[in-house]
């Protein structure tokens, strides 16, 4: 029996077979989780239904986070259908792309700032505070994807990095304020994976070859890696863990000064 058996769990974010969001998906069957999805806007919905399909899912709703009736409904639905749920996955990120190219500086403007942290970081509260009424009574786990961008400046990455320095904020505040509730609040960091998302961040390819150079174990990881570390997460194997920011990112954030010639190499 897997390690997710018997839990019921939303997963957001799916747009193509190489998203972290199907990544997860195929960690979270593989242990047992019954799942739903979400899908946002009409082009993806028959890539997310084909996907609940190989996972045994008919749970495939519309959601776009900038819209609170879309957020409503989904858990409206979710509990006519399951009356409660255990885990909500949100793997969601955007900037306009014209700010994810250049300086910060020079890129940032007053509406692209509002949008990435609307769409980026308030969307997990917002998922959060929907979820907390279906929560209750069980062992809730809320989990959502960040990286490095979020702690230290990342060329190019520019206001995602601000986004996720709140998203990741909100990992704490929520963890602290749903705790008593035993509702857990998790993220991931991972290292960089080609998904559409990476793809509007200039110089993506240039940031992996690095990441692959530099990081310990010499390679990028893989969206199954996270799978398999999100789906522990979620999992009552982690039940002493809560507001914590993990690391997947094959220990690239934890190197200070790499090997600078073939001899140390
Ligand atoms: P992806 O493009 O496969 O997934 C991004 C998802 O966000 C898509 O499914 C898209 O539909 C969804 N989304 C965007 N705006 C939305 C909105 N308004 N409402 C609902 N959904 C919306 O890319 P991914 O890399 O799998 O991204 C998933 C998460 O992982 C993001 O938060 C991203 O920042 C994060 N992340 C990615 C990497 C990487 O290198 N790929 C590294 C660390 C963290």
């Amino acid at each position: 029996m897997g390690f997710l058996a018997g839990k019921r769990a939303l997963i957001t974010g799916v747009a193509s077979e190489r998203s972290i969001a199907t990544g997860i998906t195929e960690a979270f069957h593989r242990e047992g989780a019954t799942l739903a999805f979400t899908y946002q806007g009409e082009k993806l919905k028959s890539r997310v239904e084909d996907l609940a399909g190989q996972v045994g899912s008919k749970i495939v709703l519309p959601l776009d986070v900038g819209k609170d009736t879309e957020i409503t409904a989904v858990f409206d639905q979710l509990k006519n259908l399951w009356g409660g749920i255990d885990i909500v996955v949100h793997s969601i990120g955007f900037a306009p792309r014209e700010l994810l190219s250049g300086k910060y500086i020079d890129s940032v403007t007053r509406e692209g700032y509002a949008i990435a942290h609307d769409i980026s970081a308030y969307s997990f509260a917002a998922l959060a505070r929907a979820a907390r009424p279906l929560m209750q009574g069980r062992a809730g786990a809320l989990l959502t994807l960040s990286y490095l961008g979020a702690v230290k400046s990342v060329t190019q990455y520019n206001v995602m990095g601000c986004a996720k320095a709140s998203l990741e904020a909100n990992v704490r505040y929520l963890a602290a304020d749903l705790g008593a509730e035993n509702i857990r609040v998790n993220g991931i960091s991972a290292g960089p994976i080609k998904t559409l998302a990476a793809a509007g961040v200039k110089g993506f390819r240039s940031m992996l070859s690095y990441a692959e150079k530099v990081s310990p174990l010499k390679r990028n990881v893989t969206i199954e890696e996270v799978g398999n570390a999100a789906a522990f997460l979620c999992s009552d194997l982690a039940s002493g863990i809560t507001g914590e920011m993990m690391y997947v990112d094959a220990g690239y954030s934890t190197v200070g000064v790499p090997p600078l010639d073939e001899s140390a190499a």
